[in-house]
């Protein structure tokens, strides 16, 4: 038995040794992505649930090796996060998403809000509201196109004092959104402490509706929550006509997902929206 415990630990250690290999690989791989300029955006139109127009787009960054395949946000976001390197690629994603929205602008195609994540690590950087206030100026997006997505997650464990740095940045017009809302347990206090503009309920709560009843009424609870304290409501990641229209029923404002589009490239995204209007 100690022989195999000793045989065991040898093991780990070689897997320790690779895991930290192939993660100090994947981080010099972004710091060269974000030089090499390999980053780009997709934008998933979101829509008015009652009339189906376009009022929004979502910017979902995806990562294009030189030579390789596309890369999914959920295999490199974490890393970035871990090592900082967040910082300087959500810098190059407002200001790509708020340049792309500013030229869809003046290409006159009819105004509708930019949404952007935010990760934690960047939002407590000490001049998080400067530098979206340089980017907002220096791209020329009037700032009430721009909406800030904050998982629901950050909005309860960072201070308040973290998301205050957000008050003179609505004070601008910039717009606020709880992402992935429900899947936190928060005191609700920060929704009207923070003047948060929209609640876009989480992925899994869409996923089984309107057939399981539990997530039927916690989508309903959300929805009349939002309704009384007079936040837009976004649903996203619906997939299917059934969703969509019990979403619109329960009065549900906008709606994102596969089942109108998936995120797409800037050019799709120009043909689709000219098409739809
Ligand atoms: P998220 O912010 O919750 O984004 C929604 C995710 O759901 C996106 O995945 C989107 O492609 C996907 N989705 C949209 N509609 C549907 C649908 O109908 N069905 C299903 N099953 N999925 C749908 P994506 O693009 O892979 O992004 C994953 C996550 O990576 C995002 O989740 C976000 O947390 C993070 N992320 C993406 N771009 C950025 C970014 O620029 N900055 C930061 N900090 N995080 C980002
Ligand atoms: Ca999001
Ligand atoms: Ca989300």
């Amino acid at each position: 038995a100690k022989a195999l415990g000793r045989n065991k630990c040898w093991f780990y250690t070689k897997e320790l040794k690779g895991a930290l290999k192939r993660k100090l690989a994947i981080e010099q791989a972004l710091r060269i992505a974000l030089e090499q300029d390999e980053f780009i955006l997709h934008y998933q139109p979101q829509y008015r649930a009652c009339t189906k127009e376009l009022v929004g787009a979502e910017a979902l960054i995806r990562w294009q090796p030189r030579n390789g395949s596309l890369v999914s946000p959920a295999d490199f976001i974490p890393l970035a996060e871990e090592t900082g390197l967040i910082v300087p690629i959500g810098d190059w994603v407002l200001r790509t998403a708020c340049s792309q929205a500013a030229e869809w602008l003046r290409q006159g195609f009819p105004p509708f809000q930019i949404s952007v994540n935010v990760s934690p690590r960047q939002l407590v950087e000490a001049d998080f509201a400067d530098r979206v206030r340089t980017i907002l100026r220096e791209t020329g997006l009037p700032p009430q196109y721009l909406m800030l997505e904050i998982t629901e997650g950050v909005a309860i464990r960072e201070e308040m004092e973290t998301l205050a740095k957000l008050l003179p940045l609505k004070q601008q017009g910039v717009q606020v959104a709880v992402d992935d809302f429900g899947t936190g347990y928060s005191s609700l206090s920060y929704l009207t402490a923070v003047q948060v503009d929209s609640l876009k309920i989480a992925q899994m709560f869409i996923k089984d509706i309107p057939g399981s009843g539990g997530q039927a009424a916690i989508v309903k609870a959300i929805v009349a929550m939002a309704g009384s304290l007079k936040l837009n409501v976004i649903a996203e990641g619906v997939e299917t006509e059934e969703q969509y229209e019990f979403l619109r029923s329960q009065g549900c404002h906008w709606i994102q997902g596969y089942y109108f589009a998936k995120p797409i490239a800037a050019e799709e995204f120009e043909q689709l929206h000219g098409n739809r209007q």
